[in-house]
């Protein structure tokens, strides 16, 4: 969640998750999240940074999983 937190922040100087560019889907069937990564993407990392868990790491030098 700090990842969607931060890149609002960061992109548009708001704390607003409808701002984001990443998102985050829940199954609520299996208990699972998935990470979604919108077309607006500037490759920034704040939100790869930010993650406390780790769960976020770069692919290349243009996207990341
Ligand atoms: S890398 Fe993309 S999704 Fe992550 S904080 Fe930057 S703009 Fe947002």
């Amino acid at each position: 969640m700090s990842c969607i937190l931060a890149c609002s922040l960061f992109n548009f100087n708001v704390i607003n998750p409808e701002k984001s560019f990443i998102k985050l889907d829940k199954n609520e069937e299996r208990q699972t999240f998935t990470i979604s990564v919108s077309e607006g993407c500037k490759s920034c990392g704040e939100c790869i940074t930010v993650c406390a868990y780790k769960a976020l790491e770069w692919e290349d030098e243009n996207s990341y999983n």
